[in-house]
């Protein structure tokens, strides 16, 4: 880390930002535009989602994209809390917030992760992982709720907004985010979160009750969940935490920019992976590499997959129409999953997905953009098999291993294009999952069968010889313990194969 005297004279200026930025929501359907001084969701006159811009983003890009580069390079090397996180990109988030109205909880800037020899060699291509399962929450829900809880301290600030109440709906990883930021907060900000009942993970239902959110369990799926939040949002004064939220589009964002920065800002040749759920991320990735597109930062925009389950796939189906006239969106109804933070029928992003898959097309003056669809097999034996070579990956990771594959099958892809595959949490809040693979008690809803060569489960030794084995508070002695250890140690030799010294 660096002081910031200790940088050249010429960027120093560049170093710490000012707020001077001027935000405004966009309406996706009747493209008005509406300030941000209300907390808004979706739009007051035609009821679609919103995007979030910046009136002087020409600005941005004036500076040139060779300055940009040496920015961030430079905020790299910086020790200054607010802008270690997704605001070390500070200009192409959302630059309206003094810098001491962060908040920063250590999310973002996760690790690319090669992929080994074996698992290069199965797909035919070469890979990273980006491990997005390393922040805070475990997942990479926390990059938009750190900007989205950035913007109500913001606003709770100039409004003096003395208590608020936070409130999403979830398929789990949203609500563990959003309890965690809320509680950083303070008593100003309470959280509530709904779930559906027994479809999130146990380690999902722990992480808002840890943080001291209120945790509503309801009937149903997501899409169930969701319709009670709106009704929440829309008769009561609450923050709502959703992914209709924009800020959070704008903090995800960061995924796309560090993706650049990793590879020396060259992507031309890479495939960014992704699965899609409510379509939020997809929707921030294409939005974050079009932004360092058009300010010159990177030359070539990336190739974008998004992959869905065959048990909940209605973006998948939207894009099999190749002709744009005769698309039309129909939400399905889901099948359980074990990608199950991506388990919905009916997309809140979709028609900013529809938005920024025109617009990535259009600026790269090609087709970039892929959907591709995966079985629940290929998604839970891909999230085993690169969890057995080194990796970390959630079911959602799984999925994103398996859309590469079937992106390379059907040709989208080249073995000159390297996978960058969002890993887009950790596995252990999946353990549930990979327990049932391991255990073979998937119900047949799920369409799994466990491949044998695949299985594990932990052998349990307790050998009938031995009369006396140790049990808490009663330690072995003497020979009882030489026994044990012998015993013990001649039955692992001999599972295990070993040759004797
Ligand atoms: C939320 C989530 C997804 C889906 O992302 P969307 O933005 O809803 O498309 C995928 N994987 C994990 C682990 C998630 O938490
Ligand atoms: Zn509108």
């Amino acid at each position: 880390m660096m002081n910031i005297d200790q940088f050249p004279a010429d960027i120093r200026p560049y170093i710490l930002p000012e707020p001077k930025g001027e935000m405004f929501y966009q309406c996706l359907g009747c493209r008005s535009e509406l300030g941000i001084d209300n907390l808004l969701y979706t739009c007051p006159d035609c009821g679609s989602v919103l995007l979030l811009h910046d009136k002087n983003f020409d600005r941005i890009k004036e500076l040139g994209g060779k300055r940009w580069r040496e920015i961030f390079d430079y905020r790299r090397m910086l020790n200054h809390q607010s802008l270690k996180g997704v605001f070390r990109y500070y200009e192409f988030i959302a630059p309206i917030f003094p810098l001491d109205q962060i908040i920063y909880l250590g999310e973002a800037h996760t690790p690319v992760v090669k992929a080994n020899g074996y698992l290069k060699e199965m797909l035919g291509a070469d890979f990273y992982f980006k491990d997005d399962g390393l922040n805070p929450s475990a997942s990479f829900k926390d990059r938009g709720m750190a900007c989205a809880l950035s913007y109500i301290n913001y606003f709770a600030k100039k409004k003096n907004i003395k208590n608020l109440l936070a409130i999403c709906a979830s398929t789990g990883d949203t609500s563990a985010s959003a309890a965690l930021y809320s509680s950083y907060m303070g008593d100003f900000l309470r959280s509530a979160v709904i779930l559906p009942h027994g479809k999130v993970t146990p380690a999902q239902l722990s992480q808002p009750l840890g943080s001291g959110a209120k945790v509503f369990e309801i009937p149903g799926v997501f899409d169930d969940c969701m319709k009670v939040v709106e009704s929440l949002a829309d008769n009561y004064h609450v923050a709502l935490l959703n992914s209709k939220n924009s800020w959070r589009i704008l903090g995800q964002e960061s995924f796309a920019y560090e993706i650049a920065q990793d590879f020396d800002y060259e992507v031309g040749n890479k495939a960014v992976v992704l699965p899609i759920g409510n379509a939020g991320n997809i929707t921030a990735v294409m939005g974050g590499f079009l932004k360092f597109f058009e300010a010159g930062i990177i030359e070539k925009l990336p190739k974008i997959i998004g992959v869905q389950s065959e048990h909940a796939d209605p973006v998948f189906r939207y894009y099999l129409e190749e002709d744009i006239n005769k698309r039309s969106y129909v939400p399905v109804t889901v099948q359980p999953s074990t990608a199950q933070a991506a388990m919905i029928g009916n997309p809140v992003s979709m028609p900013r997905v529809i938005k920024l898959v025109q617009d990535y097309n259009r600026a790269a003056g090609e087709k970039r953009v892929y959907i591709v669809q995966v079985s629940e097999q290929e998604i839970m034996d891909s999230m085993i098999i690169a969890n057995q070579n080194g990796n970390i990956a959630c079911p959602q990771g799984g999925e994103s291993m398996a859309g590469f594959k079937r992106a390379i099958e059907k040709g989208y892809t080249g073995p000159e294009d390297v996978g960058i595959l969002d890993s887009t949490a950790h596995m252990l809040k999946f353990m549930n999952f990979q327990e049932m693979y391991f255990m073979n008690n998937f119900g047949p809803e799920f369409h799994v069968k466990p491949r044998p060569e695949l299985k594990n489960a932990p052998v349990f030794l307790k050998p009938e010889r031995l009369k006396k084995v140790p049990e808490p508070g009663k330690p072995l002695e003497g020979k009882d313990m030489e026994k044990f250890v012998q015993e013990l140690t001649a039955e692992i030799a001999g599972i295990l194969e070993l040759e004797k010294k």
